[in-house]
């Protein structure tokens, strides 16, 4: 047998030959070799509590999920021009999970063909071009999911780059935003019609509206209480379709919702889906109307090779499966309710934290130098990672000013893990800053 590879010389060859613009974590980053659950195990065999993977929702290396592959690789795999029940089933399924009406089902490999794809959608639906989005959100690389994204921690020149179809409006973080506060959302809904005025002044029309359900870029933040139910009838009445990217928090994960709109009482007209649904598959999903559907024909047809392959619709209905067996997002509400209440001890505890975002296994914890003037804590928060590192723990900076931990482990994340996360926390955050 050949001699194991040192993790050093791999990481050598992965710079070598792996383009660069793709990042890893950590300036020492481990040699992942196996998962299990919320853990991971490296090559010398140290376990880690990965907090961060809201790709594996029903865990590392799940038993059942591993099965149902094998089974559907050695039976058949090909692509939806071919009829096979697996593409029925899915898409049926897709659709009796979403609200009423939005019954047709597009699937694809990833959040950025989703997040693309609905933004074609909504040109071919409205006859527009115009798209309004917003600051500091991520959707995605391709080149439309990348034109509607502005966040500067994955680009500082995004604002410099975008096309002229883009419109990107204030980021409704009511924690730093330009308005603040629980009382901040007609501010901010204030904001989005000026916008929206300005584009009708220019005599421009409007395609449509794109955002996260939960600001997920900034920090898992919640929406403004009612912002997208004010939002929305703005956008439907210039005749544009309002876009709900659910790829980081559909479905399941914020606990109380299955879906993440839910949160915010409204009931998108496209909703894209990717990450979890495949549990690292490669497996995203656009779900509208028919008749929106049915208006992208005037494009042509569309076919993506591998999209709703039997093996890809196999694996994403083994995860809903695995879900409702697992009761996955009951676990999320239980046991993100216990952690977030938790992490709100440690803030009364720790100066450094300024507050707790977000809901069920869908968390930010937010860093500041000073809670008065809300100063970004930004290297703090590098070497709070760094260390969580060491003391075996998964998790990563978010937000444009990299100081909120993304909080969005696996939904099977148990007690025992909150509390090692949040005592490992509470030893790094003693340790002064
Ligand atoms: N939308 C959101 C909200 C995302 O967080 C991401 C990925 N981080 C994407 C779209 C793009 O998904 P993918 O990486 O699967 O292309």
């Amino acid at each position: 047998d050949a001699p194991p590879v040192q993790p050093d010389l791999a990481l050598k060859r992965r710079h070598r030959h792996f383009a660069s613009p793709q990042k890893h974590y950590y300036a020492h980053p481990p040699q992942i070799e196996r998962g299990y659950r919320e853990h991971l195990f490296d090559t010398t065999g140290r376990a880690y509590l990965d907090m961060v993977n809201n790709v594996a929702t029903v865990g590392h290396g799940h038993p059942r999920l591993a099965m149902a592959a094998k089974r559907q690789w050695s039976l058949l795999n090909t692509n939806s021009r071919f009829h096979y029940q697996a593409v029925a089933d899915f898409s049926e399924q897709l659709a009796s999970l979403a609200p009423e009406g939005l019954d047709t089902v597009f699937l694809v490999n990833s959040g950025s063909e989703a997040v693309d794809l609905a933004i074609r959608l909504a040109w071919a639906a409205s006859g527009k071009r115009n798209i309004a989005s917003l600051l500091e959100a991520y959707h995605g690389w391709t080149v439309a999911s990348d034109a509607v994204s502005t966040s500067l921690a994955d680009n500082p020149r995004a604002l410099e780059t975008r096309p002229s179809w883009v419109h990107p409006v204030t980021a409704p973080n009511s924690y730093r935003g330009e308005f603040r506060g629980p009382e901040s959302t007609s501010a901010y809904v204030a904001a989005v019609e000026r916008a929206l005025m300005a584009m009708d002044e220019r005599g421009e029309g409007l395609a449509g509206f794109i955002a996260e359900s939960v600001f997920g870029n900034a920090g898992g933040i919640l929406l403004p209480p009612g912002y997208l139910q004010a939002v929305y009838p703005m956008i439907r009445a210039r005749g544009g379709l309002c876009i709900a990217d659910e790829v980081q928090v559909g479905y399941g994960r914020l606990g109380h919702y299955f879906w993440g709109f839910e949160e915010q009482g409204v009931v998108p007209d496209i909703i894209t889906i990717a990450k979890g649904m495949g549990n690292g598959q490669p497996l995203g999903a656009v779900i509208t109307s028919r008749a929106v559907a049915e208006a992208f024909e005037q494009d042509g047809y569309f076919f993506a090779s591998a999209g709703g392959s039997p093996v890809s619709c196999a694996i994403g209905m083994t995860v809903l499966d695995i879900m409702r067996d697992e009761n996955l997002v009951q676990n999320a509400r239980e046991v993100g309710d216990f952690l977030k209440e938790k992490l709100e001890d440690l803030a009364n505890q720790h100066p450094l934290v300024g507050i707790v975002h977000g809901m069920g296994l869908y968390l930010g914890l937010e860093f500041v130098r000073d809670r008065e003037s809300r100063e970004p804590a930004t290297h703090e928060t590098a070497a709070i990672c760094e260390r969580l590192q060491s003391l075996g723990i998964i998790m990563q900076p978010t937000g444009d000013h990299l100081n909120v931990l993304k909080i969005k482990p696996p939904l099977c994340l148990d007690y025992e893990s909150a509390n090692f996360f949040v005592a490992m926390l509470d030893k790094v955050l003693s340790e002064g800053w």
